[in-house]
This record gives structure tokens, sequence and C-alpha cells, in this order.
């Protein structure tokens, strides 16, 4: 048995995978203690961790510090919450002995923490991963969408917060990669092999992509009130940028003469008020248990957020994208050329045009599910996600405690 230090104070997309995976940590006899947003104290109670909690106001307000929310200033509102992530997790552990770290990839200050503890680390990533040459693609793409004074104070931003980090913490930031990717000596990811782009690029030594990591739903009784003889169409935009009352009412004004049932999380930031008539074949609700719901759903209408697209997959659920922020117009992007489905534009959509792709999809169901089951085929293992990232986690640990003799 080891002891774990585990870092993800980042929102439900990036918690949500890590809870099959910290169960069966404690299941193979690991213990754990998780810090995590304040937010998710309860979601994450019954893994089995000691669950310690840090301040989410306090770093979604450096983390949003900047106005305009371009990736270069993602990544220095990232810096900005070195300092009430870190010095607090220090406190709290100095007289602590932890045998390796697991700390999310983007939201953790990983990369800092694990150097500033001397400890082996593992990356949990929740979205598709990148190496720091595909990063570098990506960031210097970046350079010709953003202007050239934004980037420039972006810059000078990022060089003076760097040098606050490294002079206060005494530790190394190499560069912004390291900032927005957090790596550790390996990387788990929940995207499939067959979903991620450019996967032969990776060294399978420092990455494994061991696909969703999703617990078995429980049955809850939501299904009951649906009506499960005629096609059951979900349609839900996560649970952050999902205020888009234009694209709910679109789809309540298209979508209501096809003869399906009609599932939509509106989230908890819209309020029913906010919606034209709702017809009567759909039912509206804040929160569903979603992995529930997708056992019993022909077609997704998903804004392809990755956890989202990653439970469609594995309940071999086709998807119509409709991408709204971060990093969903890549997953969507992917989603329709690997031909699991189709991505259309909330900003320009019109409701004919909604109608006609809905029931042209409904129509195509099996070629798409076909695709998805041929994407699913590349991944060689048949353990669920959660299993094999434990398998590798403990491999990790067990290379790692013989190597330095604990
Ligand atoms: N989710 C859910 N019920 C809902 C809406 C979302 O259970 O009504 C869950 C969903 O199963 C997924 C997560 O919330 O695990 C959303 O993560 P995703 O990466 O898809 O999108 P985000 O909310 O981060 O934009």
């Amino acid at each position: 048995m080891a002891k774990i230090l585990f870092v993800n104070p980042g929102s439900a997309g990036h918690v949500n995978p890590t809870i099959a995976v910290v169960k069966e940590l404690v299941k193979r006899g690991e213990e754990v203690v998780y810090y995590a947003s304040d937010l998710y104290k309860d979601k994450l109670s019954e893994t089995g961790a000691e669950i310690r909690t840090l301040p989410t106001e306090a770093m979604m307000s450096a983390f949003t510090h900047h106005e305009n929310h371009h990736l270069f200033n993602v990544i220095n509102g990232l810096l900005r919450t070195v300092d009430i992530i870190v010095p607090r997790i220090l406190r709290e552990t100095k007289n602590e002995h932890f045998d390796y770290m697991i700390h999310d990839s983007m939201f953790s200050c990983g990369y800092i923490l694990a150097q500033k503890l001397n400890l082996p680390s593992v990356s949990s990533v929740s979205s598709f991963a990148h190496t720091k040459s595909t990063f570098d693609t990506f960031i210097n793409h970046l350079t010709s969408t953003v202007n050239a004074e934004e980037i420039q104070q972006a810059d000078e931003t990022f060089e003076v917060l760097k040098n606050h980090v490294e002079s206060t913490y005494n530790v190394i930031v190499p560069s912004r990669f390291e900032v927005m990717n957090n790596p550790g000596n390996i990387n788990i990811a929940y995207v499939m092999k067959g979903f991620q782009i450019n996967y032969d690029t990776f060294d399978p030594n420092d990455y494994k992509f061991v696909g969703p990591s999703v617990l078995k739903p429980n049955v809850s009784g939501f299904m009951d009130q649906i009506d499960t003889t005629r096609p059951v169409i979900y349609i839900s935009l996560g649970t952050v940028f999902n205020q888009n009352a234009t694209f709910f009412n679109h789809c309540f004004k298209a979508l209501a003469d096809i003869d399906a049932s009609f599932v939509v999380s509106i989230g908890y930031r819209n309020q029913l008020e906010d919606f034209d008539m709702i017809p009567s074949n759909f039912t509206v609700a804040q929160y569903v248990p979603q992995t529930e719901l997708l056992q019993h759903t022909a077609l997704f209408l998903t804004h392809a957020g990755m956890n989202s697209t990653n439970e469609a997959m594995l309940m071999d659920v086709p998807m119509l994208a409709f991408p709204q922020s971060a990093d969903q117009p890549v997953v969507a992007q992917q989603i329709e050329k690997l031909n699991i489905g189709r991505q259309l534009n909330t900003e320009d959509i019109t409701p004919e045009q909604l109608k006609q792709t809905v029931l042209d999809m409904l129509a195509a169901l099996p070629y798409y599910q076909q695709n998805i089951k041929k994407v699913k085929s590349v991944q060689s293992s048949d353990k669920t996600g959660y299993q094999l990232a434990v398998d590798h986690i403990l491999n990790f640990r067990d290379q790692h405690l013989t190597q330095s003799n604990i």
C-alpha cells in the first residue's frame, strides 16, 4: 500500500473520470488524499479517499483575471492560481509522507507541486493529450489568430508570473506547455486511442490512452418518466458553457413534431422561464443522470465536451455536435472526421436544417454506430478505462518504489 497525493481542483469534466479511478485505487489498497474544489466534496465522498478542499471562488477569480480569454491569457490565469493552490497544500501536508502524486493535467499546478515535494507524478488527462511538440504547433497556430499587441502583452505577463513562481517556490517553469499540460512521469488519458488526434506520435511508455473512465450507472428511476417505445433523443450543452437559450429554443421549435422522446439537460444557470413553449414530448431538467440515460439514447445532441463524447462512444450513441467553447470545436471536428456523428454551428443553424439533420441521422444510426465500434476496436484491452488506468498507475508505483528503494 502506498499513500497518494491527488490534486484536481478543476470542474466536473476534470473530476468525473477520476471518481472511478480513485474508487479502484482504494479498492486495491492505496491510501488517497484528494485535493478538490470545494464544490465537489460530496461528489467525491464515496470514493474512499480523504477529501480536502481548495477555495473555488479564489481560484476562479485568479484564473479569470484576464478579460480576454484567449489561450495565452488562460495560461497566465493558470499561473495566477499557483499562489492559492501551492502554499496551502505545502502547509497542510508539511508533516505528511506521500509516495507519489496524481494531478490533473490542466488545473492543478501539478508540475510545480511534484518538483516542490520531490514526488514522482502521474498526470490525469481529461481531454486530448499533448506533447510539447503538438502543443507548440497549436500555440504557433494561435499566434495567427490573436492580435500582435495582445500577444506581446500576454508574453510580458507570462514572464512576470513565471519569474514570480520560480523565485517564490524555487521551482522551474520551462514553458507554457508545462503550465497548461502539467506533464507527469506518466500521463493517463481517458481518450480512446482511436479518438486521440495523432495517436501514433505519442510514446506509449509515457502516454497511456485508457479510454472512458465511467462507473456502471445505477438505476435511479429517472427513466420511468420517459417513453422508451420510441427513439430517445438527448440534448445537453454540458455543465459549463450551457447558457444558450436560443439553441434550446431552436430545438423545441424544430423538433416538436418528430416522433421521439426528447430529454433536455439545461444546466443550473438556465431557468424554465427562459424558454419559449416546451412541447409535450420533451422532458426538461437542470441535471440528468447522463450515463444512465445514454444507455437508452438513440441520438445525442451534445456540446462535444470530452466526457460526454467519451460516455456516448462507450454506449454506442451517435452524436450531433454543437461545440460552444474550450476544446469542444476540436472534439466536434474529430466526431465528424471519424463519422461517428456530425456537427452544426449553433450560431447560424435554421430550424429546418436542424430538423432535417436529426431525421437524416435517425435514419442512418447503424452507420454511425458501426463507426463508433471501429474507433473502439483500436483499444487493445477489454478492461474498462479506470481499471486500465489503475493497472498503469500501480505498475508505475511498483517500478518507482523499487528504483528508489522506499
Ligand atoms: N452531466 C450529467 N448530467 C447532466 C449534464 C452533464 O451527468 O445533466 C455530466 C456528464 O455525464 C459528463 C459531465 O457532466 O460526465 C460533463 O462533462 P463534459 O466534459 O462533457 O462537459 P463540460 O460540462 O465540462 O463542458
